[in-house]
């Protein structure tokens, strides 16, 4: 079988992660990364570049890695932005990704791979990677929230993630919160927990607040050492945006009741005070029969994606009883 034979004897995937700042790849060894040398990779995505310079480095990133490494049966893309399940193009995307949205990524790969082609959302591929592999493969209803420079997340059931009815399911960041109510979010509401809970937020939240004689504080690293230096609005802002978004992750337990949490992003490395605060928001929030659901730290790091996006790849093959899948014969 062209391309398949790979020790297990299953499909020989190229997974990609292509996010606002590197593009990961790696051949796959079932939903392994493949550990043999030379075998995954990173490049710069310079993304201020365009959507179309950064659709011509993944065209090429595959022509080479095929080139080199030999056919594969598929290629299974998690992707930033909104994302078609059909056809793999981005419906759209955020300012990260400049001109990204109404990139036909599905057809770049197929063209440069000559193979089958599966896109998910990244934050979708994340908590699908966590949920089969890493912290939650134990537990079958798993919620995953990034909390990095944006919030986002992934509702996965049984296995398969939730994409709802315009492909957005598990926009965690744009839950509001009465904390945050002047603050102006990324997608151009008021109030959503992504305006002051995230990283860019954090810091957005601190200079709304600060008085004159405070220091500033460009980013959110910069506000941790302010915090950590005993600065109290720096602390406060920690602990006060952890509890909000406890309460909304306790208001979505109560929603959707899933058996495990999982948190990923830089945020979970903001210490102790912020991880109290976020339980204690849960605690206040969250209705009794899911008060004890755990809230843990993610367990695969930048991994999780590239597992999240083999696996959808293997999942949608499966619905299609033996053939090619779905939105590859057009
Ligand atoms: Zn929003």
């Amino acid at each position: 079988m062209n391309g398949a034979a790979h020790g297990s004897g299953r499909p020989r995937l190229l997974a990609l992660d292509i996010g606002g700042t590197k593009i990961g790849w790696s051949l796959m060894d079932g939903r392994e990364p493949c550990a043999e040398p030379g075998a995954s990779g990173r490049i710069a995505t310079l993304a201020d570049e365009g959507g179309a310079a950064v659709a011509e480095r993944i065209r090429s990133l595959v022509a080479d890695v095929v080139g080199r490494l030999g056919p594969v049966s598929g290629v299974a893309a998690a992707s930033a932005g909104v994302v078609d399940p059909r056809t793999g193009a981005i419906v759209s995307a955020t300012n990260t990704m400049p001109g990204w949205g109404g990139t036909p990524l599905g057809d770049i790969l197929r063209e440069a791979s000559g193979a089958p082609v599966r896109v998910l959302n990244d934050v979708h591929a994340h908590g699908l990677g966590e949920a089969l592999a890493g912290a939650g493969r134990d537990h079958d209803t798993v919620l995953s929230v990034a909390v990095g420079t944006g919030i986002g997340g992934a509702l996965v059931d049984r296995g398969r993630v939730l994409t709802g009815g315009h492909h957005v399911a598990g926009h965690v960041g744009h839950i509001h919160h009465h904390a945050g109510a002047r603050m102006a979010c990324s997608c151009g509401r008021s109030g959503h927990i992504e305006a002051f809970c995230s990283g860019s937020g954090i810091a957005a939240w601190y200079e709304a607040r600060r008085a004159d004689g405070d220091p500033r504080a460009d980013d959110a690293r910069a506000l941790q050492a302010l915090a950590d230096g005993g600065h109290p609005l720096a602390r406060a802002c920690f602990v006060e945006s952890a509890r909000a978004l406890g309460e909304c992750l306790g208001s979505l337990a109560n929603c959707v009741d899933p058996s495990i949490i999982i948190i990923s992003g830089s945020m979970t490395r903001s210490g102790a005070a912020w991880w109290d605060g976020l339980r204690e928001g849960y605690a206040a929030s969250a209705m009794t029969p899911v008060a004890p659901t755990p809230l843990v730290v993610g367990s695969l790091g930048d991994d999780a994606p590239l597992i999240g996006a083999a696996a959808n790849f293997e999942n949608t093959a499966d619905r299609n009883a033996g053939g090619a899948p779905a939105g590859t014969e057009e």
